[in-house]
């Protein structure tokens, strides 16, 4: 069966090029799908467009839309096991996390489904007889949205249920990488009663299927999470019909450890922000700032337990972190290990492929602490989006905070403390746009995610997110109009 889905139909690519996906735990063939190139994602932004401008989407009472996000919430939880195995073979991730993003996925659909009916326009008293004044909200239009590989479904949720909720018409592609998910997305919001050309689906490389999505005229709002040299590019192909653009970046995000920390929760979420999904998440914390009085025992116990962790395959239930999504992408972690090295870090554990028959044909990296890092180095400042982390040390809560804001990066971080005073000043000092008070990478759709500074801008989750897919317009009516005589 074609993979892209394009006007309520499936189709193969104009130029019937396909793409093999594999598992990047053991190089498995998962399955072979189209490649969409330029021409098809014009034709998908043509059919996002008709939809917009013609079809009934935009235009069906906010309850209705919220009812069929409630439907594909249900369709989402029918199909958890079959979309959590695919989500694992494309991205090499255990089958229990993608089990969890599944259901963060459900209830992301069933926040927007029920936020959009509360969510109403205001009617705004003006004082002045004769005149109503109403605000309303409207959808943006056609909606470019783009999505990485880490958290495929999961940050495509995120930008598909409100786009959807707020009336909008949709192209997405999804990462080259990651295509399975996405398709099953297109088939529930199919069987959901979704009507065609509201949503669309590419898959293909980014500088193909990718580029029409950032430039074209017909494209009103360019929604991208991925890096930021990818978002840069997007924010300046967008500018040149000004299209609204929400980019969430990437993270160099700071995990702040203060001598009166709690040791053993500190220890143990050191290890969980980082190394969770291998470091390949967007929130990871891989700069840990540890106080001097703490820094050799804390540290010591970071790489003793990180050298224990076992690497393994998506559905190998002793594994605790799973591979690295390609070959290329085990190169950029490496380089950054040895760029780390040569520019003074101390190597404190992993840094080299594990050895062993099963991990031959896997992308694997060992967990891998550095220590004796500085602000000024490479690896500290630029995002290598692998289990590397990176450890500085500071003497007072003012440089902490110095070191913590100390890259181009905004988006996430943690402080680790028993004194809620000092929590809370640190909190407010940090330039992040989330800040977690010892404890590390949980959210809740409810409020806003996004980042400070290079890490992006726009809010995904939260009202906010819904914000985002929404034009404000001012209604002004006056119920008697009289001359007013300035220039009789
Ligand atoms: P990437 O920038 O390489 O690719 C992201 C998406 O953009 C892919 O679908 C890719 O095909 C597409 N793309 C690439 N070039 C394009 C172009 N010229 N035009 C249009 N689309 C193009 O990122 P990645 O390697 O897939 O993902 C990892 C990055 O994502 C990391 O930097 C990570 O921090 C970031 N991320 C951020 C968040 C967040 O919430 N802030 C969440 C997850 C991931």
């Amino acid at each position: 069966m074609p993979d892209l889905f394009i006007d309520g139909g499936w189709r193969s690519a104009v130029d019937e090029r396909t793409r093999e996906i594999r598992c990047p735990a053991d190089g498995s063939l998962v399955g072979v799908v189209d490649e969409a190139g330029g021409k098809d994602t014009v034709e998908a932004i043509g059919a996002a467009r008709r939809a917009f401008d013609e079809g009934p989407w935009p235009h069906t009472p906010a309850d209705q839309r919220g009812d069929l996000l409630l439907k594909v919430a249900d369709l989402l939880v029918r199909d958890k096991e079959a979309l959590a195995r695919a989500e694992s073979l494309d991205t090499g991730k255990r089958l229990i996390e993608s089990e969890y993003d599944i259901d963060d996925i459900v209830n992301c659909f069933r926040y927007f489904g029920r936020l959009v009916t509360q969510e109403t326009g205001r009617v705004i008293d003006t004082g002045t007889e004769g005149i109503d004044s109403r605000v309303v909200h409207e959808p943006v239009g056609v909606c470019a949205l783009i999505t990485p590989w880490n958290y495929p479904l999961l940050q495509t949720a995120w930008k598909v249920a409100p786009a959807l909720a707020a009336g909008n018409t949709f192209v997405l592609k999804p990462s080259e990488l990651t295509p399975h998910t996405a398709i099953h997305l297109m088939r529930l919001l199919d069987e959901a009663g979704l009507p065609p050309g509201v949503a669309n689906l590419v898959l293909g490389a980014g500088p193909e299927a990718g580029a029409p999505l950032g430039d074209h005229p017909d494209v009103d709002l360019v929604s991208f999470t991925g890096g930021l040299h990818t978002g840069r590019g997007l924010m300046a192909a967008a500018a040149g019909t000004v299209k609204k653009v929400a980019l969430e970046l990437g993270g160099k995000n700071p995990n702040i450890v203060f001598a009166d920390a709690d040791f053993e929760t500190a220890v143990d979420m050191a290890l969980t922000a980082v190394f969770l999904h291998s470091g390949q998440v967007c929130s990871a914390g891989t700069r840990l700032l540890v106080q001097d009085a703490l820094h050799d025992r804390l540290v010591d116990e970071v790489v003793r337990r990180a050298r224990g962790i076992r690497l393994g395959g998506p559905f190998d239930e002793r594994a605790q972190t799973g591979p690295l999504i390609s070959a290329a992408h085990r190169e950029k972690v490496e380089a950054y290990v040895a760029r780390g090295l040569a520019e003074g870090a101390v190597l404190r554990c992993g840094g080299e492929r594990p050895a062993g028959p099963e991990y031959a044909d896997g992308f694997y990296y060992p967990p891998t602490v550095l220590d004796g890092c500085t602000s000024g180095m490479t690896v500290v400042q630029e995002e290598s989006f692998g289990p590397v982390l990176t450890v500085e040390r500071f003497t007072d809560e003012d440089e902490a905070v110095r070191l913590a804001n100390d890259t181009v990066y905004g988006l996430a971080g943690g402080v680790w403390t028993s004194d809620e005073a000092k929590a809370a000043r640190v909190a407010a000092r940090l330039r992040l746009g989330t800040v977690w008070i010892n404890d590390f990478h949980p959210y809740v759709p409810q409020a806003e995610w996004g980042g400070y500074k290079q890490s992006g801008f726009g809010r995904e989750l939260g009202p906010s997110g819904l914000a985002e897919y929404r034009e404000t317009k001012h209604i002004w009516r006056n119920t008697a109009p009289r001359p007013q005589g300035w220039f009789a």
